[in-house]
C-alpha cells in the first residue's frame, strides 16, 4: 500500500536526518573526533580580518648564512603556536620546523671538498608547499588541499591517518601522531585546536595568522631576520627583491614538485 502523505513526511524526516551523519574520519577512528577543539572552543582557522595579509602565491626565503647553529627560536615559536607535542620518544616525533644538515636538504649539491662550516650547517625545514604537491593528488579524502595562494592545508577533521601523503612527500614534511599528542603539549595555546591520535600534521605557513595581517610566529622569532616571508607574484616583494639579487636553491627541484621554500646559501 502507498505511504499516506504524513507517512512520507516522516520518512524524509528521517533520511534529512541521515545526510547529518558523522564524517568518515570520525566512523574511521570511533567516536573520538580527529580534531579536539581548543579550550575556550576557537575554531580551526581563524576568520580572516579586515587587515588579513593577502598574496598570489605565499613563499618563503631561507638565509642560511644568518642561521645560528644553535638557535632553535623559530622551531620554539612555531610549535608553541601551533600545539605541537614534544614526544619523549624519538619515534614518535611531529614537527613543523625541523632542523637538517645542509648536506641532507641538498644532496645532489654535497661533495667530500665543501668546507666544514658549511658541511656542518643545519638549517629549517618545513613544508615546502609545492606548487605541484604530490601530497595532494594521493589524499583519498581531500584532507590535504591546496589554496589559490598556494598554502597547502589540512583539514585535521577528514584525515584518516592513511599516511598516503606522507610516503608522496619527498622532504619527510609530515608528521603522524601515533600517540594522542596532548599530554605531551607543553604549554597548549587556546587559540589553536589540538590534534589527535592518528592524524596527520605539517606546517600550514600560520594562515591563522595571516588571517589576523601577521607575519608567520617563525618569521617574526627570528632575531637575525633569516627568514623572509612574501608573494613571490609581487616584484616589489622582499622575496622578489631578494631572489632577483642572490643565487637561490630549492629542494630536489628535479622532481617537479615547485617547493616554494628558497634558500640562500
Ligand atoms: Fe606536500 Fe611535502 Fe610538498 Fe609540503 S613539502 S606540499 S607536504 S609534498
Amino acid at each position: 500500500m502507498a505511504p499516506t502523505r504524513r507517512e512520507f513526511l516522516k520518512i524524509a524526516g528521517i533520511s534529512a536526518a541521515g545526510l547529518a551523519l558523522p564524517p568518515l574520519a570520525k566512523v574511521l577512528h570511533g567516536t573520538q573526533p580527529s580534531v579536539a577543539p581548543a579550550a575556550g572552543g576557537a575554531p580551526q582557522a581563524a576568520s580572516p580580518s579586515r587587515q588579513a595579509l593577502k598574496a598570489k602565491r605565499w613563499a618563503m626565503v631561507v638565509d642560511t648564512r644568518k642561521c645560528h647553529p644553535d638557535c632553535r627560536d623559530c622551531v620554539l615559536a612555531c610549535h608553541r603556536a601551533h600545539n605541537v607535542p614534544d614526544f619523549d620518544n624519538p619515534k614518535d616525533d611531529v614537527h613543523w620546523i625541523g632542523a637538517e644538515k645542509i648536506t641532507h636538504v641538498f644532496p645532489a649539491e654535497a661533495h667530500s671538498r665543501l668546507p666544514e662550516s658549511i658541511r656542518g650547517l643545519s638549517v629549517p625545514v618545513f613544508c615546502n608547499h609545492c606548487a605541484n604537491p604530490p601530497c595532494v593528488r594521493v589524499c583519498p579524502t581531500q584532507a590535504t588541499f591546496q589554496r589559490a595562494d598556494g598554502i597547502v592545508m589540512m583539514d585535521y577533521h577528514r584525515c584518516i591517518g592513511c599516511r598516503f601523503c606522507m610516503a608522496a612527500c619527498p622532504y619527510g614534511s609530515r608528521s603522524m601522531n601515533y600517540r594522542d599528542p596532548r599530554p605531551f603539549i607543553p604549554k597548549i595555546d587556546p587559540a589553536f585546536p589540538t590534534r589527535t591520535k592518528g592524524v596527520v600534521e605539517k606546517c600550514n605557513f600560520c594562515e591563522e595568522r595571516l588571517a589576523q595581517g601577521m607575519l608567520p610566529a617563525c618569521v617574526t622569532a627570528c632575531k637575525e631576520k633569516a627568514l623572509v616571508f612574501g608573494d613571490l607574484e609581487d616584484p616589489g616583494s622582499d622575496v622578489r627583491r631578494i631572489l632577483n639579487g642572490k643565487f637561490s636553491l630549492r629542494r630536489r627541484q628535479e622532481l617537479g614538485t615547485e617547493p616554494q621554500i628558497y634558500y640562500l646559501l
